[in-house]
């Protein structure tokens, strides 16, 4: 995606990894060992499609045990090659860490086009990939656990667990083999939407961080911020959808990989979102002006930037234009490390991927962790809760009796307070939690060291410590 004069996916993320432990005191070759990948699997397997053999290269690469087990999505595109699957399995282990997932970092990738191919050939090659990693136990629930990730979804999710489940009999944890999975497969509430909550939580730490607006120039809150979206795919839907429905931003751009919707008053996310699950395309959508160029949006005068399709989509061709006073990376490595020097000196604030997608992660480790206890969240405590908050109410009510028309309880706290959290709303509340506190932990680094002016930096520092540390209770 970013122009040839530029370095790969993974050497942009080692350059920027590179800038960050500058300012830290490792002990020689602790450097190292954090930063390379430990090792990366090649498959080739074929599947008897339509009268032939075809045959299909996939990867899964483990960036670092440090935890296991290692945690990664796996990726469905033409794109994917060892090099960026080595780049995403790296950012999954500072990720994990940034967020404290008790995870190392992985990642795997299928070179395929999912829309080449009906759903019964997709089960027949997720089936065989699956196979191919579980009996080397790269798919596996104490070892090795992938999600979703582009071009995957819940479907995915659950042809691989129940492949899991067909190879290892009596394994009693075998639907912890992977996350992202439907709920009636072992998955969790808050699964899919969780990439795009996360990055709206991530905003709603930003907005509250008083030195970090002032640092993008920006001032207010998110009402009526104009925001330019790419890749309406799970994590950018999501992130549109709730800015737009809950804290009135207005989707001023989507940008496709057929082109771009523009319109300054704001577009409607689920009306878009449904177009392009009926047509197929952006294009044809009513009333509003098509750009054919997409990408040329990314340049938009808006207030917040959301790239949440792939990587390297601002680079040495384009970051000079980019207009946003911030950018929140919903997608891995969306901005070359060239284009994130460009845009620093600019001022731009940049919300690094390892934090504004960790969403996703952070929701698949409450998947696994269900998975483990076999129970669900909520499920022995939510009745007796209720009960405790009845007594309340009931006082209360006798309070409002007495009290006459002096006082009396506000109309809807008597439902709200009521009802005992489930497993939506406990999912909702830990990740919100999660957001915020790697926020400050980020920010304060930010804010308070002078060698420190980025909040990749910032991210990298505070993750590759956490990293360095486990390394260091190892004996290493
Ligand atoms: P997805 O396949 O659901 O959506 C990707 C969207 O991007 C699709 O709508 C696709 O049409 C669009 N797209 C593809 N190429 C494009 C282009 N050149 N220009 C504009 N749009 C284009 O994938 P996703 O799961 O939403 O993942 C998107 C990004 O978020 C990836 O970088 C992924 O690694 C990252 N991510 C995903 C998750 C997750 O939970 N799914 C978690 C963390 C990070």
């Amino acid at each position: 995606m970013s122009p040839a004069n530029e370095p790969s996916f993974r050497e942009s993320v080692d350059i920027m990894f590179n800038r960050a432990v500058a300012l830290m005191d490792l002990p020689p070759g602790l450097e190292e060992k954090i930063r390379v990948c430990n090792a990366t699997y090649t498959v080739r397997f074929g599947v008897r499609l339509r009268g032939k053999i075809h045959t299909f290269t996939g990867y899964r690469s483990v960036h670092s045990e440090h935890m296991e087990p290692v945690k990664g999505g796996i990726r469905y595109s033409l794109g994917v090659n060892q090099d960026e699957v080595e780049a995403l399995a790296a950012l999954m282990t500072y990720k994990c860490s940034l967020v404290e997932a008790p995870f190392g970092g992985s990642k795997g990738g299928l070179c395929i086009d999912p829309r080449e191919y009906d759903d019964h050939e997709m089960e027949l090659i997720t089936r065989r990939f699956a196979y191919e990693l579980i009996k080397r136990d790269l798919i596996n629930p104490a070892q090795n656990v992938p999600a979703p990730d582009m071009g995957t979804g819940e479907r995915e999710m659950a042809w691989i667990a129940d492949q899991y489940k067909r190879m290892n009999t009596t394994e009693l944890n075998g639907v912890a083999c992977v996350t992202g999975k439907p709920i009636n497969a072992g998955g969790i509430q808050g699964r899919t939407e969780a990439t795009g909550r996360g990055v709206q939580y991530a905003l709603h730490a930003f907005f509250n961080d008083e030195e970090g607006m002032k640092k993008a120039g920006m001032t207010g809150t998110m009402k009526g911020k104009r925001v330019v979206v790419q890749g309406l795919g799970n994590v950018g839907y999501h992130a549109a959808k709730f800015l737009q429905e809950e804290d009135g931003c207005k989707i001023t751009a989507i940008i496709e990989r057929d082109g771009a919707l523009h319109n300054e008053d704001g577009l409607d996310v689920e009306a878009v979102h449904q177009w392009i699950a009926k047509h197929g395309t952006i294009t044809g959508y009513p009333d509003t002006h098509c750009e054919e160029d997409g990408a040329k949006l990314l340049e938009a005068e808006c207030d917040i930037l959301i790239p949440a399709a792939l990587e390297g989509v601002i680079n040495l061709s384009n970051a000079a234009n980019v207009k946003a006073p911030l950018i929140i990376e919903a997608a891995n490595g969306p901005v070359t490390a060239g284009a994130d020097e460009i845009l620093r000196k600019k001022g731009c604030v940049i919300i690094p991927d390892m934090y504004a997608n960790a969403g996703g992660v952070t929701v698949s480790y409450f998947e696994w962790v269900k998975n483990l206890s076999h129970i669900r969240f909520g499920r022995m405590q939510r009745r007796q809760e209720e009960a405790r908050h009845q007594l309340v109410v009931d006082e209360l009510e006798r309070l409002d009796r007495y009290m006459g028309d002096a006082w009396s309880m506000t109309p809807d706290f008597k439902e709200k307070y009521l009802r005992g959290a489930g497993e939506l709303e406990l999912v909702r509340s830990g990740l919100d939690d999660t957001m915020q506190t790697a926020y400050q932990s980020m920010a304060r680094v930010w804010h308070d060291r002078d060698d420190v002016d980025d909040l990749r930096t910032a991210a990298y520092l505070v993750s590759i410590e956490k990293v360095a540390a486990s390394y260091r209770a190892k004996g290493l």
